[in-house]
């Protein structure tokens, strides 16, 4: 049994401090000694809370030691996803015209993991608004993937990814609006889940397309993702998209690991073509073990998600151009003059502050959204994609006919390189083709590890479900986790090279 915290999963380090052999305060501290010494090469965190997350451990020791109802995770640190608002903590969402922003408020999730009693480690790095797939659109320059320093941790929650999979945080918070949580899990070698759209609230959630939006867990265990979506699911008055029903059984799902009898379809659409080899590969193999455990394998076909990635890519865009009109220069974060001139108007300011805070990916985005929503254009491409978008709910819906859950590879490819894509927003796009669909018709999604590809690099594994049956996903999750950790004689992270030794050459 290893003594280092930090090795431990979320439910064998609940498992210690209920039987009084660890702290939290020891746990936490673990972890922050660990991100002193290895965050610098990761840049998982945007911001570190030492003091704030200490004094949340102390309180959840003297919360457990006065005999106090304890929540499973209580006194189990996590680190969140900078999107999230935490009061009294910087905000940016990876973006300088939030640069200095301290929320007056936390998000519902937030409070939910405080009244949990989980210390918050710090804020993690993502792609501006989350907007991206590497990592790369942070305004605070890229996180780095823990298994190769020059590879990318996925986006747009690579901080997320990269600090539970360098065991700088044992539990995460992502957000996934296209891909943003499973995607990073993916090319990571960990664990993601995108609840069914409305299962977490998204109050506090800084929103990129509200219609497309979910906050999930990051993990290194299937477990580990039950527990914590346990925690922070649920109804929420504050949040008018929120399900006003009971969170699934996910924990008993993930603890059951029970597949037998279970209709697996997969996805014609989503394998094959475009998909490089090696991950096809996995893929197939991790079919091959879910079978052997009694599961019936069956093929589907979703025509309509050739079209998923364009209308994706018109709604998301629409939706942000319309979110991010708050930011104005006058309620939140940065203010600029413009140069040379003397009395500037509030629009001239509103101009100046828009151009120097946001990034290249966000003004893109903005523009196509306010194009696609104007006057002479709306029908023609908003319009269009909405369609796209019933069409592929009832893909689904018919799919889900033939099988229990649908699975396919969760990203195309292994972690590229940084820089790889950055010039060519279509490739970079394109690395969510397997994820977006779960998004346009709010289904739940989990990526889990399927091994490793040619380059040695994590391979994923994507399992979705119907609406609120998020339980069976963990079902299947845990079930192919249990039977690879079975093959490879312990967890896929086992293998990534040491960080203490590796050396950052950018
Ligand atoms: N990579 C996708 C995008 O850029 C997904 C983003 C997300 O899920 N937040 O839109």
């Amino acid at each position: 049994m290893t003594s280092d915290p930090t090795r431990l999963s979320a439910a064998e380090l609940a498992d210690r401090l209920a039987a009084g052999e660890l702290s939290s305060v020891e746990i936490t501290q673990a972890h922050l000694d660990r991100i002193d010494a290895v965050d610098p090469k990761v840049h998982a965190y945007l911001h570190v809370d030492r003091d704030g997350a200490l004094a949340q451990a102390a309180e959840a020791d003297r919360r457990r030691s006065a005999g106090e109802d304890a929540a499973a995770l209580m006194g189990v640190p996590i680190a969140v996803k900078d999107v999230v608002t935490t009061k009294g903590l910087p905000t940016t969402a990876g973006s300088r015209i939030l640069q200095g922003w301290i929320p007056p408020y936390d998000a519902t999730l937030v409070t939910r993991l405080k009244q949990a009693g989980m210390p918050i480690l710090g804020k993690t790095n993502m792609d501006e608004f989350a907007m991206g797939s590497s990592t790369e659109h942070s305004a605070y320059g890229p996180t780095r993937n823990p298994w190769d320093l020059e590879r990318i941790p996925g986006g747009s929650g690579g901080g997320s990814a990269a600090a539970v999979g360098a065991h700088l945080a044992p539990l995460a918070i992502g957000t996934d609006t296209g891909g943003s949580i499973r995607q990073p899990a993916s090319v990571t070698g960990t664990v993601g889940a995108k609840p069914t759209y409305g299962g977490v609230s998204r109050y506090g959630l800084i929103a990129l397309a509200s219609s497309l939006d979910q906050a999930g867990p990051c993990t290194r265990t299937v477990l580990d993702s039950a527990l914590l979506h346990e925690v922070i699911g649920g109804h929420d008055p504050m949040d008018s998209t929120s399900i006003d029903a009971p969170v699934p059984p996910v924990v008993e799902a993930a603890r059951r690991a029970d597949v037998t009898g279970l209709r697996i379809g997969i996805v014609r659409e989503l394998t094959g073509d475009g998909y490089a080899p090696d991950v096809q590969r996995r893929f197939d193999e991790a079919v091959a073990l879910l079978t052997d455990r009694g599961a019936e394998i069956v093929e589907v076909s979703c025509p309509h998600f050739e079209q998923a990635l364009a209308a994706y890519y018109l709604i998301l865009p629409s939706e942000a151009s319309s979110n991010l009109a708050k930011f104005d220069a006058m309620r939140y974060g940065l203010r600029v003059g413009p140069e040379g001139v003397e009395r500037p108007s509030a629009e001239q300011v509103m101009a100046a502050t828009r151009d120097a805070g946001f990034g290249d990916e966000v003004k893109r985005r903005i523009i196509l959204g306010t194009y696609a929503l104007s006057a002479g254009y709306y029908d023609a491409y908003y319009g269009q994609a909405q369609k796209v978008r019933t069409l592929v709910a009832r893909d689904f819906a018919a799919a889900f006919e033939q099988a229990d859950v649908l699975v396919s590879p969760t990203a195309p490819t292994t972690a590229f390189k940084l820089g790889d894509k950055l010039d060519d927003p279509m490739a970079m796009y394109r690395n969510d083709i397997a994820t977006i669909p779960a998004n346009l018709a709010g289904i739940p999604g989990l990526s889990v590890p399927a091994g490793l590809g040619d380059d040695g690099l994590p391979v994923g594994f994507q399992v979705l479900a119907p609406a609120t049956r998020d339980e069976l996903m963990y079902g299947v999750g845990a079930a192919l986790e249990a039977a690879l950790l079975q093959e490879w004689g312990g967890p896929l992270l086992d293998r990534a090279p040491a960080l203490e030794t590796m050396e950052v050459a950018r």
